[in-house]
């Protein structure tokens, strides 16, 4: 019996992946849940943000289902001890390295979103993102500097190897799509960037009938509100995806829309899903949150961590089909509560 190990953490975190839950529980899959607490909930009860029972779940389990991080009560603490070191450890302590975010606009959403309905008709992209390395996890730290001035730093860096393992991900997400794949990097001023197309090219070689193009992460901003739907497979680095990916929701109608998942292989077991979004302390608690990416986490779930392709295309097409008959949460210019765009979502479920 599959295990799910369910980390709700902080903000509208519970309230999203309570929903995520009961999709998941109708499906009857016979799967078994477990939930512990993570971020600020866990450091309220424990004093770490990542309890080592929390960590040992995640590293049982066979699939990691989270919610969100972050609460804006432990900003002044520490950065080991705020939310976010765990989420940081968990993808760190179990080699989560691919994160995948699919941008999907659903039908009846192009006018949720606040680009050219036209622009955004269809769009259906894919951003790999690379999760474990880049300037999150260099040497930081501060200093003064030469002239007595404070100073802050983030060493930015990749090797060979961290940027061939994630390439070969985006090659081969984009050998089952359109067969286009766009690296993108800033490679015109940083040498991390130099090496990542490097590599990327030599890749490339593999992969003959990829259709491979290079971007910088400014233009990409720009073409990806400009024409989002020209792209369909992008790969890169943890801080050029984490910007493109929260840019990319909007072209899909809401933050609230968009789920990943994170892996340590193409597929099998120990991943994790979560929506993209944080725990949004500004509605935290009121029911406004659109349980829709948490939803599709699950989704994702199923289909990476379970392979079950069948039951994620059930929930993908439930949540279409709830869409499809107006159910909408106030990001979407909408009034349902959290639970009631659950019970839509269920309704849905065929
Ligand atoms: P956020 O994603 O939490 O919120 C940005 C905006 O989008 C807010 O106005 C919020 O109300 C809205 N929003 C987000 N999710 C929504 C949903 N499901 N439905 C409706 N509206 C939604 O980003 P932020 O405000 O920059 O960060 C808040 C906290 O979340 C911070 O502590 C940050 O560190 C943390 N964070 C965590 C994660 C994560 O857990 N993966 C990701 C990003 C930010």
């Amino acid at each position: 019996m599959p295990l799910i190990a369910v980390l709700p953490g902080d903000g509208i975190g519970p309230e999203v992946t309570t929903q995520a839950r009961r999709v998941l529980e109708a499906l009857d899959l016979g799967l078994q849940f477990e939930e512990a607490p993570v971020g600020g909930a866990a450091y309220l009860v424990s004093g770490r943000p990542l309890p080592p029972e929390t960590l040992t779940l995640a590293k049982r389990a066979n699939a990691v289902l989270f919610g969100a991080i972050g609460d804006p009560r432990f900003e002044a603490l520490e950065r080991q001890l705020r939310p976010e070191a765990a989420l940081l450890g968990i993808r760190r302590e179990l080699g989560l390295f691919a994160n995948i975010r699919p941008a999907t606009l659903f039908p009846g959403l192009e006018s949720a979103t606040s680009l050219k309905p036209e622009a955004v008709a269809g769009l259906d992209i894919v951003i790999v993102r690379e999760l474990v390395g880049d300037v999150y996890f260099g040497e930081k730290g501060r200093r003064h500097n030469a002239e007595g001035l404070r100073q802050g730093y983030d060493v930015m860096s990749y090797n060979e190897a961290e940027v061939e393992r994630i390439a070969r991900v985006g090659f081969e997400m984009a050998k089952r799509r359109k067969k286009k794949l766009c690296s993108v990097d800033k490679a015109n001023v940083l040498e991390t960037s130099q090496l990542w197309r490097d590599v990327v090219n030599e890749m490339s070689t593999q992969y003959p009938e990829i259709e491979l193009t290079h971007m910088y992460v400014d233009n990409a901003a720009m073409q990806l509100v400009r024409q989002p739907n020209a792209f369909d497979v992008i790969v890169t680095g943890n801080l050029f995806g984490d910007i493109l990916s929260d840019q990319a929701s909007m072209c899909a109608g809401s933050i609230g829309m968009l789920p990943s998942a994170s892996l340590r292989a193409w597929s099998g077991d120990n991943g994790m899903y979560e929506p993209i979004h944080g725990s949004a302390p500004d509605i935290a608690g009121q029911g406004k949150a659109n349980p829709c990416a948490a939803i599709l986490s699950a989704a994702m779930l199923l289909r990476h961590s379970l392979s079950d392709e069948a039951s994620a295309q059930r929930v993908e097409k439930a949540v279409a089909g709830a869409l499809a008959k107006g159910a909408r949460t106030a990001d979407l210019g909408g009034s349902l509560s959290t639970t009631e765009m659950g019970d839509a979502v269920l309704r849905e479920l065929v």
